[in-house]
């Protein structure tokens, strides 16, 4: 059998007339039609040569037909590769450079860029708007909406994703179409996902959440989806009361406790919310269940993975973890230097093996070999615990934790103590170039509205709480902390922007 993800996940979409999609404007598409666009526009790709071993790059903002072009690219045999509509001409030019696509697809606004880096970098350009016009509908509007999908095995390339960035330059993730379809159908069982389930979609599409874990799971399910352009928290709140599930990185949940319209009973209807690709607060999990009477699931995974490790959906959701590794996927904690395998509450390097695990980094073999160790487990950089139970706890990225005198200090900590001061509503830990410490401990911290709390009363409020090596040595206020599309504070910058703070 073909392990093709579509075939996989909408063998039969074709005479399925459930309806998928719900746009913003009301419009609706079955299964069915998504099927014939996919179809159109998998018969333009292939005509123009384009099969197994090709890419096809997007560059587009969200749309039906861009999630249409994702199918017809896996359909094709191709492997898709969208990319963040917020990069800069230059930073286009160097994934396209990486992963020289046979075929670009952009917005309007890109066109000339793109048209610019296509000639120096080879392959086509196509365009598509946010309403789903341009060039690559236009020329398939014409062509048949029957397609044979090109069988894929299990190891073939389906797509290569672009890590966040958030701790340095994007890797391509190559996904599998192994790795897709094993996640997309653990995830429906684990979270309980049917036909009957609505999906409020607001997440971009050129990430592993809203393409992958939400638009695969709802596939995988037959389910629909409320396809929102953007995140609008009163649009989502009200879109509740017909909706199920909501999927969200931390800041959406933080967003809607914002809103007087939150409730019991706006939220009534809906069974199932999901938070995951950045911490979400004990504290934002607790206001949510004292608001809304719903425990957020707070799932873990990554670019390179897929999903790792989910809260249970019957069962205990405890604020501040990720729950236990997925079936099938196995994870340890490791000393990140010796390799060595970690006891209980021992904190330690998440290293990961399992179907979900990616085949590695696009143009990068040496990059690859050093992420994984020899029995093929992935070393994700992220450092977490597990406690007694089993239950896994993510401390901080490897890349952030300071160390200040010879001492580990895992920023979380520090971040967890600082926010609990009244006055404070968010803090990020980072350690900057010391000449004495090596690195010293550098709070920024965002005062909550009208609070004049100083530096002074959140270093005397952390000293009986915190050992002297963790207490920062600044504590710097900020309007805001830098975040990137997918919620996750850039400590780089803020390393950046501090690093002459001790000099
Ligand atoms: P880059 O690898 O380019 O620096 P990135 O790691 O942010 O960027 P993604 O693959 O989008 O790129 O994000 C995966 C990371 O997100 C994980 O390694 C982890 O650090 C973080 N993450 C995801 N879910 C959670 C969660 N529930 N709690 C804490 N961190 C999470
Ligand atoms: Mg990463």
């Amino acid at each position: 059998m073909t392990w093709n993800l579509y075939d996989r996940l909408l063998a039969g979409a074709a005479s399925d007339q459930s309806i998928c999609i719900e746009k913003d404007n009301g419009a609706t598409l079955s299964y069915a039609d998504l099927a014939a666009l996919s179809g159109r526009i998998a018969n333009l790709l292939a005509g123009s040569g384009i099969g197994p071993n090709h890419r096809v790059a997007a560059k587009v903002e969200k749309s039906v037909e861009a999630l249409a072009l994702y199918l017809a690219t896996l359909r094709s045999g191709a492997a898709y590769l969208p990319l963040n509509t917020a990069y800069t001409a230059a930073e286009t030019e160097y994934f396209i450079r990486d992963a020289r696509p046979t075929l670009i697809v952009c917005g309007p606004r890109d066109e000339a860029d793109l048209r610019a880096i296509a000639a120096k970098a080879g392959g086509r350009v196509e365009t598509l708007d946010e309403q789903g016009h341009g060039s690559l509908i236009d020329a398939a509007a014409g062509l048949a909406a029957d397609f044979d999908t090109v069988p894929r095995a299990k190891d073939d390339l389906a797509a290569i994703l672009y890590t966040s960035g958030t701790t340095g330059r994007s890797k391509g993730a190559m996904l599998t179409h192994g790795n897709l379809v094993s996640n997309a159908l653990t995830l429906v069982e684990q979270w309980r996902y049917s036909h009957r389930d609505i999906l409020i979609h607001a997440l971009p599409i050129y990430h592993i959440h809203g393409l992958f874990v939400a638009g695969n799971v709802t596939f995988a399910a037959r389910a629909r989806m409320l396809f929102m352009q953007k995140f609008d928290g009163e649009r989502i709140l009200a879109a509740m009361d017909r909706a199920t599930v909501l999927m969200g990185v931390p800041t959406f949940y933080v967003r809607l406790l914002q809103s007087a319209n939150l409730s019991k009973i706006t939220t009534a209807n809906m069974r199932l919310f999901v938070a995951g690709s950045a911490p979400l607060l004990a504290e934002t999990h607790r206001d949510w269940k004292d608001r809304t009477g719903h425990e957020i699931l707070e799932r873990y995974g990554m670019t390179e993975t897929g999903m790792i490790a989910s809260n249970p959906y019957d069962g205990p959701r405890i604020p501040g973890s990720v729950g236990h590794p997925l079936p099938a996927v196995e994870i340890r904690i490791a000393d990140p230097e010796s390799g060595a395998i970690l006891s209980t509450d021992e904190v330690g390097m998440i290293e990961v093996k399992g179907p979900n695990v990616f085949a590695g980094y696009w143009n990068m073999p040496d990059k690859t070999a050093a992420e994984f160790r020899l029995d093929g487990f992935f070393i994700t950089g992220d450092l977490g615990k597990r406690d007694a139970r089993g239950c896994l706890y993510i401390v901080g990225r490897g890349k952030d934790l300071i160390i200040t005198g010879g001492f580990n200090v895992y920023p979380k900590e520090i971040e967890t103590e600082i926010d609990a001061i009244p006055g404070v509503s968010e803090s990020a830990v980072v350690g900057v170039p010391h000449a004495d410490f090596g690195e010293g401990v550098t709070a920024a911290v965002v005062r909550s509205n009208g609070s004049a709390v100083d530096e002074r009363s959140i270093l005397e409020a952390l000293s009986g709480r915190l050992a002297k090596f963790k207490q920062p040595k600044r504590v710097i206020f900020v309007d805001e902390l830098p975040r990137n599309t997918m919620g996750k504070v850039q400590k780089n910058l803020l390393r950046e922007r501090f690093a002459d703070v001790y000099s």
